[in-house]
């Protein structure tokens, strides 16, 4: 895995370091109603399962607040020890005051510097959130967002602009407002005795040239830890594609110690995607392994079957299926490379190039399957596709369990 130095204050979030050089850490959120205890601590079990190592859930009335001690609790009497961190507005600061549970109950307060309050009850509110954290020990996250920005920040800084004639751009002045409202915010998180190692800082935005520049500011002017996100990136392959696009940029150059792809799911679709993706994202980068790779080819006219794409699908659900335990049981299995290519153009290449590759016929070629291990041919197969899936599947655990060592229990 690639490694970037990172000078970043690490800040613990029960037992998950984020920053100081600490691998990054993938987030999600659930969408369920947190009052409901049951459905949030399944959803938030779901999401853990998939590989988010905190998982963010609302608290937004008294109820939810006192729903979280329960959640808690399921997630522990499951096994489940993924940190919960409670989203907060608007009235953050009585909740956590009337429900010392909850607040306990939680490893981190998300706070949102654009919803606190107004004035002077902005600042109180806030030094009473950043208090309660204080006594019971846990982090914050100073939660700037574009759509929630400090409106008295935000006018200040629009007037001086047209003052001045500075005639800068108003996104120019939008993305200054956020990073200040984010640094001022800390500094004030600081004066209320909160640690260094208490405080992550987002600044998230809708569109990826602004994120860009937005976060490349942050990491010049703030040592703290940076949570990245796109918010409100949308649903499917524009949410996926704009996160990346955004995030690859930052992380690529160091800049992130923390993430979340924030995605609109389909209705009724599945929660975790978001989860996935934010893993593959680190994965391509080289950041992170989480899973065996499977490579595979698009296809096109040199193949008029689906026997490869079926092939494909199969080792995925297979590796999948396999994971939980594999994980538990070989260490370094997550960087197993499988490839499954549709013919000879790129199929032999490809797939010496994984530690396990089979290479189908495409239309015309002699119905031979190579399969490749560690660069080198260990046989060919041929039969039915079910045959073939069920012997590559083989090969592909026997390269497990022969190839990666134990963990001791
Ligand atoms: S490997 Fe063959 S079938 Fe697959 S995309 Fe390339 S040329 Fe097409």
């Amino acid at each position: 895995m690639t490694k970037i130095d990172s000078t970043t204050e690490a800040v613990l979030v029960g037992p998950v370091q984020i920053g100081g050089g600490a691998p990054v850490v993938v987030q999600s959120m659930t969408n369920t109603d947190t009052a409901d205890a049951e459905a949030t601590a399944k959803q938030c079990a779901e999401l853990a399962r998939a590989g988010s190592e905190l998982v963010r859930v609302t608290v937004n009335t008294p109820e939810a607040a006192e729903a979280v001690p329960e959640i808690r609790g399921r997630l522990d009497d499951g096994g489940c020890g993924v940190p919960l961190v409670g989203d907060f507005h608007f009235n953050g600061h009585i909740l956590l005051r009337q429900h010392p549970a909850c607040a306990a109950a939680l490893d981190k307060y998300r706070i949102n510097p654009g919803n606190v309050g107004r004035g002077a009850r902005r600042d109180d509110n806030f030094a009473t959130i950043c208090a309660i954290a204080h006594d019971h020990g846990k982090a914050v996250r100073i939660g700037v967002n574009g759509g929630s920005l400090d409106q008295e920040l935000l006018t200040s800084e629009m007037r001086k602009n047209a003052d001045h004639d500075l005639d800068r751009p108003s996104n120019e002045v939008l993305n200054e407002c956020m990073v200040i409202s984010a640094l001022e915010s800390t500094e004030a998180a600081l004066a209320c005795g909160l640690g260094r190692d208490r405080i992550v800082i987002s600044c998230k935005v809708s569109a990826p040239p602004d994120l860009i520049a937005i976060y490349r500011e942050l990491h010049a002017r703030t040592r703290q830890p940076l949570h990245l996100g796109l918010t409100e990136a949308g649903m499917g392959a524009r949410g996926l594609v704009w996160s990346s696009a955004a995030m690859a940029v930052l992380l690529a150059e160091g800049i992130g110690d923390t993430i979340r792809i924030s995605l609109t799911p389909r209705p009724g679709g599945d929660r975790a995607d978001e989860v996935r993706a934010a893993c593959e994202l680190l994965q391509a980068l080289g950041r992170r392994a989480f899973a065996p790779s499977v490579t595979a080819c698009p296809g096109c006219g040199r193949t008029n079957s689906t026997s490869f794409q079926e092939l494909a699908q199969r080792v995925e659900d297979h590796v999948r299926e396999r994971m939980p335990g594999w994980r538990l049981r070989f260490r370094g299995v997550e960087e197993l490379r499988l490839a499954v290519m549709g013919c000879i153009v790129n199929g032999p290449g490809e797939s010496k190039a994984a530690n396990v590759g089979i290479s189908l016929p495409g239309s015309g070629e002699t119905p031979r399957c190579p399969v490749f291990v560690d660069g080198r041919q260990l046989t060919t197969l041929g039969g039915t596709p079910d045959e073939i899936a069920e012997i590559f599947l083989s090969i592909v655990d026997d390269y497990v369990e022969r190839k990666y060592q134990e963990v001791e229990s």
